[in-house]
Parts: structure tokens; sequence; C-alpha cells
């Protein structure tokens, strides 16, 4: 069975064509700018060096699905001769509340429960649908699962989620900590279960997603007990332009200081903060990293920030699971940072957690990085959230019965 994976913005949505009897993935896209003016359609066979660059108005996410469609059709540059050959499509959905610990085939009354999510993550969920809409228009009878970000964490007990405030709160509005990126923290653990060679059911891990987001999470015997965004995905660590946790009375005082309103405020803390807002130059971490060859003390403090956070959560989820079997970096930062990885990993030793400098210097493949007297195993894994929603979306589309031989 061939899976197509949608991942949909409010202006971009990023594609995957996998075949699924080998996990083997054929192609992938991206379209950008929608609904605005420079519309592109990006897409990369695999195999071929040359990637399709497609320019073209692109209205909306229906005219973006049918521009992927005709490109995945293509006789020169697509990987598909009949639509039909796509037998079930995954879309990744941010947030579904309470609602769902796992992934679900999409139907009437799962597009109503992500309607209802929309106040939860008014930015992320509103794109998700329209992607489900325009597949559900332009694929009537293929089966459509959706994943969810905070599928994941559903797991944790209430004192982990529950938020120190007015219990009413959470009865009323549903507020608590819900936690994301839900998919890369599932698919490291079960990668890192087999890199070891112990069963998931026997690990306590810590996973740490360090992107442009990020967040670390501590999984107990394969199930999240702890994550460190909230909320929403604001909260938890320092990440390229969001502050991560802050004490909320500073919104107040910049507020007042700076004649803003609170909108405003909680835009600067998503959008001008993190490494961009401490360094004043980039949020991306290789630029951080040149300006610190410069001598930018700015740059060096905005790293150790970022630093300074994973390592608090790291101890505290040492704790709270009673001891630790194995580390995980991944993520853009995680997979690629050697430096980055040596100064979260610094001066752990009597917690027995031990980095090996000469390993640590892999990139791009999954490996063990820690010395061979460290108790904790530190890994490298690259995410892989894609196959991880392709491989949910063609089990639920299998177990429905839908034609697994297509
Ligand atoms: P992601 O959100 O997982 O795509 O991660 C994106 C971030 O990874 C970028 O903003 C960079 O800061 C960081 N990144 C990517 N490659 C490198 C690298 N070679 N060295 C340091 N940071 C990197």
């Amino acid at each position: 069975m061939k899976v197509l994976v949608i991942n949909c913005g409010s202006s971009s949505l990023k594609y995957q064509v996998l075949d699924m009897r080998k996990e083997t993935l054929m192609c992938k896209g991206l379209v950008e700018r929608i609904g605005m003016e420079g519309s592109v359609l990006t897409q990369e066979k695999i195999g071929v060096d040359e990637k399709k660059v497609i320019e073209t108005p692109i209205a909306d996410h229906k005219v973006a699905m049918k521009q992927v469609i005709a490109a995945l059709l293509d006789q020169d540059y697509g990987v598909l001769k009949d639509l039909e050959e796509v037998g079930a499509v995954g879309h990744r959905v941010v947030h579904a509340g309470e609602r769902y610990s796992e992934s679900v085939l999409i139907d009437n009354s799962v597009i109503e429960v992500l309607k209802e999510c929309i106040e939860l993550a008014p930015l992320h969920n509103p794109p998700n649908l329209l992607g489900i809409n325009a597949c559900r228009e332009l694929m009537p009878n293929v089966p459509m699962v959706a994943v969810f970000d905070t599928a994941f964490h559903q797991t944790m007990p209430p004192e982990s989620y529950i938020y120190a405030i007015p219990y009413k709160y959470y009865d009323k509005y549903r507020i608590r900590r819900y936690g994301f990126h839900g998919t890369s923290h599932k698919y490291v653990a079960e990668r890192a279960a087999i890199l070891l060679g112990v069963s998931l059911y026997d690990l306590k891990l810590i996973t740490c997603h360090l992107g442009n987001g990020a967040s670390v999470s501590a999984i107990k015997r394969g199930r999240c007990i702890d994550t460190s965004m909230g909320f929403t995905p604001l909260s938890g660590l320092a990440m390229g332009t969001r502050s991560g946790s802050v004490d909320p009375a500073i919104i107040q005082f910049v507020a007042e200081k700076e004649k803003k309103t609170m909108e405003e405020v909680l835009d600067i803390l998503n959008k001008e903060s993190g490494m961009l807002g401490v360094s004043g130059v980039s949020s991306d971490f290789r630029d951080l990293d040149e300006e610190v060859q410069n001598g930018n003390v700015r740059a060096e403090l905005a790293l150790k920030v970022f630093a300074h956070r994973v390592r608090y959560y790291i101890g505290a989820y040492y704790l709270e699971m009673n001891g630790l079997d194995g580390i995980v970096f991944t993520a853009g930062v995680g997979e690629n940072d050697t430096t980055m990885r040596e100064i979260i990993c610094n001066e752990l030793g009597n917690l027995g957690i031990k980095l090996d400098l000469v390993k640590n210097k892999v990139r791009g493949r999954e490996a063990i990085i820690s010395r061979d007297d460290s108790r904790v195993s530190i890994m490298m894994i690259p995410t892989n959230e894609e196959l991880m929603i392709a491989r949910d979306t063609y089990n639920i589309a299998r177990n429905m019965g839908f034609d697994p031989a297509k």
C-alpha cells in the first residue's frame, strides 16, 4: 500500500508518498505561499537529483492539493500512474485535546472534535482541517487517518498535566498541559529501544526534540509521564524564537512599560524571544555558532540559556522516573549541533551520563554517542514524523479492512 502523508500549515503544505511494503520514501514535496503572491510547489523524487519547481498561483489549500495530485501523477517527475495507487492518506493534526490518545480514522465525528479543538490551537488546527477537507473532497473513497501531536502525551498522570490554578478552569476550559511533538517523541523512543536491543517497556528514557520548536519528554516503560510543552507550544524550553516558560507576571509588566496589548506581548514571546531575543542576531543555531566564533557574547549567552533549560528538564525527569537508561537527541539542533550536545551533557558524570566526544561527532545516522562506561546511554536518532504518520495510517487502514495489496 502507498500512503500519502499531508502536513498543512496556514500557508504551506508538506507531503510525502511512502511505499509501506518496505517503508520506502518515494517522493516528498512542499507547497509554499498558499493564498499569497509567488506560490510555488517543489517536488523531489527520491533517487533523482533535480527537484521539480512549479511556480503557479495557488489560492487555497484545495488548489494546493490539486497541484500536489497533478505533480504526483506527472509522467516525468511524478511517482504514481494512477491516484488509485494511494491506499490511505495520513494527516498530521496538532491538537486533539483530551479526546484521542491514538491516531484515528477520520469521519464526520472526528471532524467535529477537531473543530472543537480549534480554540486550543487556533494557529494550527484550522489549516490541518483545510488540508483534510480538501483531500476528502478530491479523494472521497480513500481512507484518511488523523495523527495527533498531542496524542502520545495523553498518558501523563494528573500531577504532570494539572496546573496549580483554580481547578474550575480545567473543568470549564480544559486548561491543562497537553504537550506537543508527540509523534517525534514516540518515534525516537521506539528507535532507541531497537538501538539498545531492549524492550521499550523496560526502559526509562528522556527524549530531547531540539529543533526550532523544542521539547523534552520523560518516557517510562513506553508511556509519556511528563513533557516540557504545556497548554500551548510556547512553554518549557527556550526555543528559536519562543521564550519557553517565563514568569507570567512579566507579560503584564512589559505590556504596561511598553504600552502594548496582551496579544502583542504574547506575540513577542512567540516570535521575538528565545535564541533570537537573547542573542539579538538570529534564531538559527548555525548562525549563533558562527557568532560565538566571532566573539559575540550575547550569542554565547543565548546558547547557554538553551542548554541550561534542557539540563534542568533532564534533571527533573531523572528524578521523576527514579532513574534513567537513555537520553535521545533529535530534530535539527539535536541531530546536528554537536557542540550543543556537548554543552548539555557537560559534567553529568556523577549522574552516570558521560558523552563520548569522538562518537559525538556523528551526523545523519542513528548512533550511541555515550562512553562505554556511561551508565546512561546517550543517543542521536534522526526523527521521522512522516514515517510514524504513514505507519499509523497504514495500520489503521489495514485493520479497517482497506485493501493492503493496493
Ligand atoms: P527543525 O525545527 O527540527 O527543522 O530544526 C531547525 C533548526 O535546526 C534550525 O533553526 C537550526 O538552528 C538547527 N540546525 C540545523 N542544522 C544545524 C547544524 N548543522 N548545526 C546547528 N544547528 C542546526
